[in-house]
C-alpha cells in the first residue's frame, strides 16, 4: 500500500496526489478521526491524510497554552505513527494567529497546486459551516467529505448536502464510515473523573493521558484544560 495508485506524472513531471486534510483540536485525537480518515483513504482512493491540528480554534474556547497544544499534538503522533498514509501536518500550530480552514485551503492549494484536497469532516461540522470565516472560500479549494455523527440521519444529511451544493456550489460526498458516538468532550470528562478512555483512543494516546495526567484537576484547581465547551 506504501506506493499509492494515484499518483499520476502530469505534463511537467509533477505528481499529482489525493490529499484528504482531517483538521481538528484533537484534545484528544480519537477512533472517530482516525476511522474518518481510514475510510475517506480506502473509499476515495487518497494517498494521504494529513491530520492537521488547530493551533488556536477560532470555534472554541479551548486552552491555548504552549503546554496543551504540544500534547495534543504529541497524542495525534502517538495515534497515527503506525499508519505512513496517516501524516501530521504543523500548518495550523505555526501561527500564533487564529486558523481558519478557508486560508489554510488557500495555502495548500499555493503550496502544491498539482494536488487535489479533499477536506473530512462530520456532520456537526457540516451542519455548522455556514457559521466559519469566509466559508464559502472553502468550497473552490477541495472536495468536502462528510461524515454522519451522533442524531444527524443520512436523510437531513443528504438535504444539507444538496443546499451547500445548490446555493454555493459546494462539491460534497457522503463519507461512509462506522457511526461511533465517541467525542474528546466526553473523553476528557471520563480521563477527569479517572475513568478508562481504552478502545476509544488507541493505546499510545490512552498511555500518554495516563502519564501526563491530562484532563486532570486537583482539588479547588483551575486546570489547564478548563475550558467552556462550545
Ligand atoms: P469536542 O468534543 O472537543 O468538540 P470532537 O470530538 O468533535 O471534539 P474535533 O477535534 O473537534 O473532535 O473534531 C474534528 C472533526 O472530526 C470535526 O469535523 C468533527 O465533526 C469530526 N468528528 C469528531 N468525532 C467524530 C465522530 N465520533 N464521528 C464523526 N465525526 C467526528
Amino acid at each position: 500500500m506504501a506506493e499509492r495508485r494515484n499518483k499520476i506524472m502530469t505534463i511537467t513531471g509533477d505528481t499529482k496526489m489525493k490529499i484528504g486534510i482531517m483538521g481538528g483540536t484533537f484534545d484528544p485525537i480519537h477512533i472517530g478521526h482516525l476511522l474518518l480518515g481510514e475510510f475517506a483513504y480506502e473509499d476515495f482512493g487518497l494517498d494521504e491524510i494529513w491530520f492537521l491540528p488547530n493551533g488556536n480554534p477560532p470555534h472554541k474556547k479551548t486552552a491555548n497554552t504552549e503546554e496543551a497544544l504540544h500534547h495534543r499534538i504529541e497524542m495525534v503522533k502517538a495515534a497515527i505513527a503506525d499508519t505512513p498514509h496517516f501524516r501530521l501536518n504543523l500548518y495550523e500550530t505555526e501561527s500564533a494567529e487564529h486558523s481558519y480552514t478557508y486560508s489554510t485551503l488557500k495555502e495548500f492549494r499555493r503550496r502544491y497546486p498539482e494536488n487535489e484536497f479533499y477536506f473530512i469532516l462530520g456532520a456537526d461540522s457540516l451542519f455548522s459551516i455556514e457559521e466559519w470565516k469566509c466559508f464559502e472560500e472553502i468550497f473552490p479549494n477541495c472536495v468536502i467529505l462528510a461524515a454522519m455523527r451522533d442524531d444527524k440521519d443520512a436523510g437531513s444529511m443528504r438535504e444539507q448536502i444538496a443546499y451547500l451544493e445548490r446555493t454555493y456550489n459546494a462539491r460534497i460526498r457522503l463519507l461512509q464510515a462506522p457511526l461511533v458516538e465517541i467525542s474528546s468532550t466526553a473523553l476528557r470528562r471520563r480521563a477527569e473523573r479517572d475513568l478508562s478512555v481504552r478502545y476509544m483512543v488507541p493505546d499510545g494516546v490512552a498511555q500518554y493521558i495516563r502519564e501526563h495526567r491530562l484532563y486532570k484537576r486537583a482539588k479547588g484547581e483551575v486546570g489547564v484544560y478548563d475550558r467552556t465547551i462550545s
